[in-house]
């Protein structure tokens, strides 16, 4: 049986790279009929102390949670961490560690960036003024700003996008590593939005087969932007793999529409749910 709750673990705030701070997120949450809703930033748990009040003050519930760039065989792939304690001393040294690749990665692309001709530092400036953690998001609202490219999207698909003029190779740590900091702070680690990636069918068994030997337990089935096929496949990869299965909207802002709150698919009956476990 599915939770009759409307449930969507996965957002972002202006901690990472959404554009809501986390009250106002958790605000919107709310109207858009959220009841249980898990603030996943990238790498960071900044946001959680600021959204878990408002969720009390609106009657709504917070799952603490963060979303790690990790890598598998040279490809980048994020792992949320959902119920994860974020005062573990394990999971916030390695979220410090995080941040600070983070910070040298924006560096060394601005850089690449400079050597094709654009303001590298001026770019780097523009991102580090940005309250939440650097992303190639923040450099993509720079590259658009500064009239470089004519839409955000055009940034990734001419310089920040994988194999694109100033891409950087994936320099995350290992997803076993990442599965071990989230299930020491606590956390249940699911793999995010697993038909994203650029893998053969081969390949994304093979990363599942990994991920649970992780220590890994649980996939985003529903994601926002996946049609019904989408969704069917991803819960098929559940249940062979004996994942339980996620729901997120990985909402980012307002303007992008495909990912509003509040109207994510239901999950497949055939797949248990991640809540299951946590009384939902
Ligand atoms: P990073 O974690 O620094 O690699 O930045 C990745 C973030 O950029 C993702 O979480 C998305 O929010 C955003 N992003 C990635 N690819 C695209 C794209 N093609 N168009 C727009 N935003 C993207
Ligand atoms: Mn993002
Ligand atoms: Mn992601
Ligand atoms: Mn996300």
């Amino acid at each position: 049986m599915n939770s009759p709750l409307n449930i969507d673990l996965h957002m972002h705030s202006n901690c990472s790279d959404g554009s809501l701070r986390p009250a106002e997120l958790v605000a919107r949450a709310a109207a858009a009929g959220v009841q249980v809703m898990a603030l996943t930033d990238h790498d960071t748990v900044a946001g959680l102390d600021e959204a878990q009040r408002s969720a009390g003050d609106l009657g709504l519930h917070l799952v603490p949670g963060v979303e790690i760039s990790a890598s598998w065989r040279a490809q980048s792939i994020h792992v949320l961490g959902l119920w994860v304690d974020p005062s573990s001393a394990r999971l916030r040294s390695m979220l410090s560690a995080q941040a600070e690749r983070r910070r040298i990665r924006m560096r060394k692309i601005c850089a690449k960036l400079g050597k094709l001709g654009l303001p590298g530092e001026q770019l780097l400036a523009a991102v580090e003024a940005h309250p939440g953690l650097p992303t190639r998001a923040h450099l993509a609202d720079a590259l658009l700003a500064g009239g470089h490219v004519s839409r955000a999207e055009d940034a990734f698909r001419k310089y920040l996008g994988s194999g694109k003029l100033a891409h950087l190779a994936a320099e995350w740590p290992a997803v076993e590593q990442v599965v071990e900091w989230i299930c020491a702070a606590g956390g249940v680690a699911a793999l995010a939005h697993p038909a994203r990636y650029r893998l053969s069918a081969g390949a994304r068994r093979q990363l599942l087969t990994d991920f649970a030997a992780a220590g890994g337990t649980a996939l985003e089935v529903v994601t926002a932007g996946n049609g019904a096929d989408q969704i069917e496949s991803c819960a098929q990869m559940a249940v062979k793999h004996g994942f339980t299965g996620s729901v997120g909207s990985d909402f980012h802002k307002p303007q992008l529409s495909w990912n509003p709150l509040g109207r994510l698919a239901k999950l497949p009956d055939c797949v248990t749910p991640v809540w299951r476990s946590h009384g939902f």
